[in-house]
């Protein structure tokens, strides 16, 4: 048996006819773990004994139950450390459950263990963490390593190398997508406001969102359905009812849908493999009766200065509670009072994170606000109008995931502005609130993964999921495995 490798629609079958007990799951994830775990380091913490112990009160008719799913460290779980891969947090036990982790609880999933990435949800590359990168299961045909991608790299690894059935993520500029998309698997930011962030440690709030990373399409409207609601713990989090996702993923007629493809997200800097990949997606749905448009997302260009201005703002506000007195890591050097915060702050933090903090402290000075703060704040507004403006001319948009396929380990760690430029197609969906979801597309000719990104008007998750699920059912990239993964 090799039940770590199956999605979860399978694995409920195989729980609900008692072909397999919640254990069975459990005992094959830890021999995989066992075997390449040490290697890929998709886990900050990896628990089996707790995630046991959760297994013999879980209720197996519930619609997760037994189901073991990785979560990102910067999501509350009680009992467990939420570090955010950072040496600030590192000894910070959640005293609650977040949200999405009750219902999921409810829904009888099980907690296996904290999913590594780049600290405090900083970073394309999950080579920020404190406790060390997460390697991508995929490697070069010669044998070089490559990122995960981040922010949410071991979540996307984990699932890719079947560590885990499956796992959550936060995704503030592309952090759920950009990995999907490096590691081949199904990766879904919902719109701002579908999912609740209470117990996400947040980064930049205004953009924040959970949602799951998965081997299939059907496996994140699982999820999705589970996490997705209002709350009345988190105002950001709307009233709006939550469609059975997963049960009505084949609901749709590509024939009825009109798809939009910006001119601004083919440009230069577009890896020709990637750009030969989403083009072929194109054609497929061209081919199956969908009305492919061009159209224009004007304000494209401005969206990833506007993010690294507004996000680093909110994370220097957001990260401010970290000071050594209530929360986090304390300097046991410091003697006096502004040395506690000082020099905790010093020891507590990783080089990127501090660099977000200045930039976010500047960006908000006095004299400089107007300049650089409230002028991201007009122009993300001119984003979110282009994207209105374009849905009511189509019902979805394609485009690139990212504009490469995964990159080797330490490539870019020396550059922040390159590091930053990861994101150019993935930041608009935050920056408007719209919902995006990337899937595997054809590989590269490398056979590297390449991720193909859907996105819908606000809380049209439900068409969103259905277009990336017929794409999925008449392909088998999402099958594909990393060299040496193969069982
Ligand atoms: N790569 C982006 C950043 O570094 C996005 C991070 C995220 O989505 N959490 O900010």
């Amino acid at each position: 048996m090799s039940l770590h490798t199956e999605s979860i629609t399978s694995l409920r079958h195989q729980l609900s006819s008692k072909a397999i007990s919640p254990g069975d799951i459990l005992d094959d994830l830890e021999t995989q773990t066992k075997q390449h775990e040490p290697e890929i380091h998709a886990y900050r913490d990896l628990n089996f004994d707790f995630a046991r112990e959760q297994v013999q009160s879980v209720d197996l008719d519930a619609p997760l139950g037994g189901i073991p799913i990785a979560i990102k460290d910067n999501i509350n779980v009680t009992g467990q450390t939420t570090a955010c891969a950072s040496r600030m947090l590192e000894n910070f036990l959640s005293p609650y459950d977040a949200t999405v982790i009750k219902k999921l609880r409810e829904a009888g999933a099980i907690f296996l263990g904290r999913a590594n990435m780049d600290e405090f949800a900083m970073g394309s590359s999950c080579e920020f963490s404190a406790f060390g990168p997460t390697y991508n299961p995929w490697k070069k045909s010669d044998g070089t390593q490559l990122v995960p991608g981040g922010s949410s790299g071991g979540s996307a690894a984990a699932v890719a190398g079947d560590l885990a059935i499956a796992a959550l993520g936060s995704d503030t500029g592309g952090s759920i997508r950009q990995p999907a998309s490096f590691c081949g698997v199904t990766g879904l930011k919902p719109t701002y406001g579908r999912v609740s962030r209470y117990g996400l440690v947040a980064f930049a709030s205004s953009l924040d969102q959970i949602g799951p990373l998965t081997k299939t399409v059907e496996d994140a409207a699982l999820l999705l359905e589970v996490i997705a609601g209002e709350d009345p713990m988190e105002n950001t989090s709307r009233p709006i009812e939550v469609p059975p996702y997963s049960k009505t993923l084949s609901g749709l007629s590509i024939q009825d849908l009109t798809i939009g493809v910006p001119k601004e997200y083919f440009i230069d800097g577009l890896d020709s493999d990637v750009e030969k990949s989403i083009q072929s997606a194109i054609q497929w749905y061209e081919k199956n009766g969908a009305t492919l448009k061009e159209i224009s997302l004007p304000h494209t260009e401005s969206g990833t200065a506007v993010y690294y201005i507004i996000a680093t703002a909110e994370a220097s506000a957001n990260l401010a509670r970290f000071d050594g007195v209530r929360y986090g890591h304390r300097s046991s050097s410091a003697e006096k009072m502004i040395d506690v915060y000082s020099a905790s702050r010093e020891e507590g933090f990783g080089e990127e994170v501090k660099r977000r903090i200045l930039l976010g402290t500047y960006t908000l000075s006095s004299g400089y606000y107007d300049a650089y703060y409230n002028r991201a704040q007009k122009v993300k507004y001119l984003i979110r109008q282009d994207f209105e403006n374009a849905f009511k001319t189509c019902d979805l948009i394609i485009t690139p995931t990212a504009p490469y396929t995964a990159f080797p380990v330490g490539d870019k760690i020396d550059d922040p502005l390159l590091m930053y430029l990861n994101d150019v197609y993935t930041i608009a969906a935050n920056l408007s609130g719209v919902p995006a979801i990337s899937i595997p597309a054809q590989p590269s000719s490398e056979g590297l993964p390449i991720g193909l990104q859907l996105m819908g008007p606000h809380f049209a998750e439900e068409r969103l999921l259905q277009a990336a699920h017929a794409f999925q059912s008449a392909h088998d990239y999402h099958h594909l495995k990393p060299e040496g993964f193969n069982q």
